[in-house]
């Protein structure tokens, strides 16, 4: 089984059955576990000897999904990381190339470097959960499985990252019991389409000519780490595969939700804070989850018992949330006019999304009362600006 899927790989062929294609991963890159959260106890068990318990991986959708222009979607993963040295290099790598990638990681390596896990997310990049300790799972009681997962998910919450609802489990390793597993947790399990076998051997040139010959239409996955030995020589080959998939016409996306290359789509609300008159207020755009790409929606706002062009300016913006960001915002500056009023109301709506779903489209903005002989200078009405 062994020879086969070397074979394969090196000669670009698809791999074609699931089962063979699990026991060499589950040879492979045994990570240097990390401290085990004391609920997770329970002894490691040779990657070797768990080949019995992978069960198959899914096939990727059959509908090839693919975008207009595009030979095929590309979503490069990254696992085991993070790791000082590699996993900021790789960062710089691929903020070079402008491409998306989802990174798979180890809670005890957050736990240990959680400075890197934020740096992945805040160079817009997905985070995604790879166990706490890189253990496989089908080795593991329901209890354990649950609190490997939940425990990487809180390293990650408490580093300060925002991770998505993807879950790899180590060595693709998983049957029916640790699927069940980790979907009740509200996760989805991701396996890959196209090993790099980058743990295992190659030059960065033939860790790429794996990769690409391994492309084919409509979906695929690419696994490689950022966590390993060899992940150096990893690293190395990320230009020459985005660079020469590009040419032939690929098109680089991250996971979405269901853990298919292309984007999660956030959902966008927005929220005013308001302010007195000569001040500004600020329409605040905020998404449910992290992009891994820019999500903008059009604002502007509607006369309710303020007027726009008078109290308010005629605005219409459009609003983008930066990837690794959850907020965007805008200043509204507001009209001093000096003159006694009552409350008046605006109302600042969002719509146009493009790469992201509306949730709350409308806040009300509210200008305080407003006593004559306040502040009676005029705001400029052209200065808008994105805090
Ligand atoms: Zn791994």
């Amino acid at each position: 089984m062994l020879l086969s899927r070397v074979r394969s790989a090196v000669t670009g062929r698809r791999l074609a059955t699931a089962g063979s294609a699990l026991a060499i991963v589950l040879l492979a890159h045994v990570v240097s576990a990390g401290p085990v959260p004391p609920e997770a106890s329970g002894r490691a068990v040779p990657a070797a000897q768990l080949a019995g318990a992978a069960a198959p991986r899914p096939r990727p959708a059959p509908a090839p999904a693919q975008r207009a222009g595009c030979t095929g979607t590309v979503a490069l993963t990254f696992d085991d990381g993070p790791v000082p040295g590699t996993t900021p290099r790789l960062v710089r790598v691929l903020r070079e190339l402008r491409v998306p990638a989802t990174f798979f990681m180890v809670g005890s390596r957050v736990q240990a470097h959680p400075e890197l896990a934020r740096l992945v997310e805040r160079s817009g990049f997905l985070v995604a959960n790879h166990s706490w300790a890189h253990e496989s799972l089908p080795s593991r009681s329901d209890q354990q499985v649950r609190a490997s997962i939940a425990g990487t998910n809180r390293a990650l919450v408490r580093a300060g990252v925002h991770p998505t609802r993807l879950m790899r489990p180590p060595y693709g390793a998983m049957n029916a019991r640790v699927r069940a597993d980790i979907v009740g947790l509200g996760y989805v399990p991701v396996l890959w389409d196209i090993d790099s076998l980058d743990w295992h051997s190659g030059t960065p040139d033939q860790i790429a000519g794996r990769i690409l010959r391994g492309l084919h239409r409509g979906h695929n996955v690419v696994l490689q780490h950022d966590g390993v030995s060899r992940s150096p020589l990893s690293v190395d080959a990320v230009a020459k595969v985005v660079r020469t998939a590009r040419r032939h016409g690929y098109c680089f996306t991250a996971l979405d939700g269901r853990g298919l290359p292309g984007y999660p789509v956030p959902v966008a609300s927005v929220s005013v804070r308001n302010a007195p008159e000569g001040r500004s207020a600020v329409a605040v755009v905020r998404l449910d989850r992290m992009a891994a790409r820019p999500t903008s929606v059009a604002l502007a706002i509607r006369s309710a018992s303020a007027t726009i062009g008078n109290d308010l300016p005629a605005l219409r913006a459009r609003v983008t949330v930066q990837p690794g960001r959850l907020t965007a915002s805008i200043a509204i500056p507001i009209r001093a006019d000096g003159l006694t009023e009552p409350d008046e109301r605006a109302v600042v709506w969002i719509s146009g999304p493009s790469g992201v779903r509306i949730g709350r489209s409308m806040a009300l903005l509210t200008i305080p009362a407003q006593t004559a002989g306040g502040p009676a200078r005029w705001s400029p009405l052209t200065g808008l600006s994105r805090p």
